[in-house]
């Protein structure tokens, strides 16, 4: 008796679940809001990233593409404010800790958070590099190498400006 009811209310939990995803894939087909946590975006199909991503951003993001230097209009800006993930919009860094590298993309010292982006050992192209991709979709966003400013952590995240989207002020400073 007791096991039938925890059944039973396991499924009533599942079901909740996929209601709630269902409502977030439905009310964010474009813009990703607080509700969008409820998709599980690591299972997120091909063919729905290239309905929600430009070609540029599918191929930079899911292809470990790389923009060609000094083409994002990330590179100069200067506006206090948040950079997010273009694919699942998570904060992954901050105006404040963004730097002119000089390397045609642009750089930051510092994550926003460190549990926003994982790092993985690159040996494509004939290199041992340091990707950098976004915890949550698993989206690539760069490469982090270690001739950062000396004077702050001595990293360089050298991010694609197509993996990044921008939301002015709103938590600059923040952890
Ligand atoms: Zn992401």
């Amino acid at each position: 008796m007791l096991a039938a009811s925890r059944l039973g209310a396991r499924r009533i939990a599942a079901v909740a679940v996929l209601c709630a995803t269902a409502r977030a894939m439905a009310t964010n087909s474009t813009a990703v809001t607080g509700a969008a946590d409820a998709v599980d975006w690591k299972a997120l199909p091909e063919e729905e990233w290239r309905r929600r991503l430009t070609p540029a951003q599918f191929d930079i993001l899911r292809r470990k593409g790389t923009e060609r230097p000094w083409t994002s209009e990330f590179n100069k800006h200067k506006s206090a404010g948040v950079y997010t993930c273009a694919g699942c919009g998570t904060p992954l860094f901050l105006s404040d800790h963004k730097f002119e590298s000089g390397c045609g993309w642009p750089s930051f010292f510092l994550p926003a958070d460190k549990a926003a982006v994982e790092e993985h050992k690159d040996l494509s192209l004939f290199m041992v590099r340091t990707e950098v991709t976004c915890k949550k979709c698993g989206g690539h966003l760069g490469h982090v190498f270690d001739d950062g400013p000396r004077d702050k952590t001595g990293l360089r995240y050298c991010i694609n400006g197509v993996s990044l989207g921008f939301s002015e002020g709103g938590g600059a400073g923040a952890k």
